[in-house]
Order: C-alpha cells, then structure tokens, then sequence
C-alpha cells in the first residue's frame, strides 16, 4: 500500500522507502496469530507439500546441494523448466539463455522490472493489484499506471449468478502513452480471481506491439483454474515472445511458499539483464529448493488434474461457507480468493481494515482488508479478501466461526 504520508519520515529513510508501507498482506498473519485466529488472510496452503517433494529436498541436501547453485539456475532446474513450459504453456525456450531462477516469483518482479525499467517510466498495472506491483514499481523509480477492472452487470453462468471483472478497452488504449514501458499482467489474478479471455490478452498484446510496451506476467496461478477453463500465456501470442516476461513459481503448485524457488522467462538480451540484477540482488535461489524444484516440474500430469479438482472442492466449501454467513462475494475463475463486499456489515464510518480487525478479534477469522488492492486505497474501503488455499477441516472452522459471527454481528 502507498504510505499515507510520505513527507513526515525519519530523516536515514529514503525517498523511495518512505512512499510505501510495510505489506498489509503480511501484517494480517501477524495479527491473525495475535489473535488465535484462522488465517485466510495470506495465501499460503497449511496442507502439506507432496510426499515426493518434501523427501527430493531432503535428498538434495543428503547428497550436498547445500553450496551456491549457479546464480542463475542449477542445471537441472532449467531444464526441467523448459521441459515443462513446453507442454503446458506451449513456449519453446532455450534454458541456457531465457531463464532466470530467482527467489520467488516476488524477487522475479523486481529483477525484471529493475533489469527494464527506467525512473520516470510508467507501468500500467490493473486494479485492484497484487500489493507488491505498486511498491515494484516505485523502487525502479517508475510511476504505476492504474486501469480499473470494472464489475459488470451480474450473469447467470448456470452455475452462479456471477459478476465478473473486467478494463474498459477504451481505458485500456488511454493508458498507453509515450512513457509507457511495460504493463503488468497477472492471471489468474490476485485479489479478483479473473482469468483473463484470449480476447483480453490479445487487445493487451496489440497495444503491447503498437506502442513498444513489454508485458511481464505474474502467473503464479496457471494451474489453479475453474470450470475448464485453460491458462494462457501472453507470451505465446503472435509477436508477444521477443516482448514478453513470463514469470512463474513453484509456491502455488506444488504448495511450497517457503521454498522461495521461481523463474522469469524472456528473450536472451533481457534475460542477461535479469540475471545480471538477480544475481547482485541475491546470488541465487536456494539449491537444495531447486534440485527438489526439478523433480516437481516432472510430475505426471495426473498431479495437476488433481489439484485442480481440490481447488474446485475447496472453492466450492468456501463459496458456500461465505454465502451461509450472509457474504456476497465474487465467484472466483482461478486462483484462490475470494473478494467480498463488505456493505451490509459496515458499521457506521466504519472502513475495511477495520472491519477486518473486528472481525479477526470478535470473529476470530484473518482476511486481508480490500484497500490494500487498490489505489487510491479508498476504492477498497468496502471490500475484504478471503483466502481460501486451506485444508477442508481449516475452511469448515473458519466458516463456523463466521456464522456464529454473523449472526451476533
Ligand atoms: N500471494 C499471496 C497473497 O496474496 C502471498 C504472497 C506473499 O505474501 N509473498 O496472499
């Protein structure tokens, strides 16, 4: 989230530190311990890595993977990267020149935008936004550009009555300007749970190639998709590859957040420049992580048609929990949120994070408050987030937990 007041800083804080604060989605699991409570607030799983994965890292280390890896990847890593990006995001990549391992898909963000991005360059950035864009974009010296996803009308699926998000593509157009050097793009989205259309990607691929804009893509999610839907890369749309950073990670997929172990894909030029950053940023990413990374990237295809049916299951747990406890939320197409609107239990002046604070002190449940998503941060004030990567037994005490609240609220 921007800082409230940028000017009234400690006087050994820097410019840049002082225009944004600490992560809220962090703060939340702080708080959320403080106060006993269920965390869905940070999306991270509490169900257990893969057998398989936890005994590969533990291995790793046995047989002495526990020095530097090369700073831009191990071996093996790389390679089981391009194996797997070529039958699931159908991209031909050369491991040796188009990737970066970096530490987390957070640290695969920085790098990129600090290997490409120039002070007093804007970066178009949807809203509402994973939180970190904006403070990205403010440590390379560049100014975020904001393009309101907006509601629409409400549609009846079959299957939910659904509202979706969606950019106005005339606003789209107007966010490209002469500054403009790259546009963030993230799906399946984070807070929104949106799963952008090919039709989507290609108006931004378009205006991409039109203006010489760079796309760098957070797909962190590209395994967690509802109702058939199918990931897309906007890398592999005509034109887009030479201008395009793919970046992914293995937190989501094979439940591993504190593996921190990721990669940003791109041509060979960018790619040496992301390595050059990543590595005076960070050296490498953890080496044991990556040998066990490898093994994860080969898993058979059944282990991803699996976790897509749990992610189905737990969605639907909690879409269900949400409603029961008076809730109206926005039905997710892939990742693992739920945004909801806040209206009907605002007290008074009441705004989201403290409604969030009530509701993990009185309720006992963690979410993280909208306005973290969005700039300016008063355009979330009615919403709150719900995380929903948990255990089935996690999601049901949490939604029991909501409904005694609810109904005392
Ligand atoms: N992506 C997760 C979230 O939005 C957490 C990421 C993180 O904290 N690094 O909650």
């Amino acid at each position: 989230m921007l800082a409230t007041n940028p000017t009234n800083v400690h006087q050994y804080v820097s410019q840049k530190a002082a225009l944004f604060e600490e992560s809220v989605i962090r703060k939340m699991t702080q708080v959320c311990l403080a106060h006993n409570g269920v965390n869905l607030a940070q999306g991270f799983p509490d169900f257990p890595t893969p057998p398989e994965l936890q005994e590969a890292c533990c291995k790793a280390i046995r047989d002495g993977y526990n020095q530097y890896a090369r700073t831009w990847g191990a071996p093996a890593m790389v390679e089981a990267l391009a194996e797997k990006v070529r039958w699931f995001n159908g991209m031909e990549i050369d491991p040796n020149t188009q990737v970066t391992i970096c530490c987390g898909t957070t640290e695969a963000m920085m790098s990129t935008l600090l290997a490409t991005v120039n002070p007093g360059d804007e970066v178009i950035v949807t809203s509402p936004f994973y939180e970190n864009y904006g403070a990205d974009a403010i440590l390379c010296g560049a100014a975020p550009r904001y393009v309101t996803l907006h509601v629409t009308a409400p549609q009846d699926s079959g299957l939910e009555t659904q509202v979706s998000f969606v950019f106005d593509p005339d606003e789209l157009r107007a966010a490209f300007n002469n500054k403009t050097r790259a546009i963030i793009v993230n799906t399946p989205n984070n807070p929104t749970g949106k799963v952008y259309t090919r039709d989507e990607l290609q108006l931004i691929a378009d205006l991409c190639i039109k203006h010489d804009v760079l796309a760098v893509t957070d797909e962190i999610y590209e395994h967690i998709l509802y109702d058939g839907r199918k990931h897309i890369s906007i890398a592999t749309l005509p034109g887009m590859a030479e201008r395009t950073i793919t970046i992914s990670g293995m937190s989501k997929t094979y439940s591993v957040t504190g593996w921190r172990v990721a990669c940003a894909i791109a041509s060979p030029p960018i790619t040496a420049a992301i390595r050059k950053v990543h590595d005076f940023l960070t050296v490498g990413a953890p080496h044991p992580m990556q040998i066990a990374g490898a093994a994860a990237l080969r898993m058979p295809r059944s282990f991803y048609e699996q976790l897509n049916m749990e992610y189905t299951h737990r969605r639907d747990v909690m879409w269900a929990g949400l409603q029961r406890a008076g809730f109206e939320g926005f039905y997710p197409e892939g990742a693992y949120y739920i945004m909801v609107d806040l209206t009907p239990f605002l007290r008074p002046g009441e705004d989201d994070t403290a409604f969030a604070m009530r509701l993990v002190k009185e309720g006992g449940v963690a979410t993280v408050p909208g306005s973290s998503f969005y700039n300016p941060p008063s355009l979330g004030h009615k919403q709150t987030r719900f995380c929903f990567c948990k255990k089935e037994e996690t999601l049901n005490a949490a939604v029991d937990r909501l409904v005694t609240w609810a109904a005392r609220a």
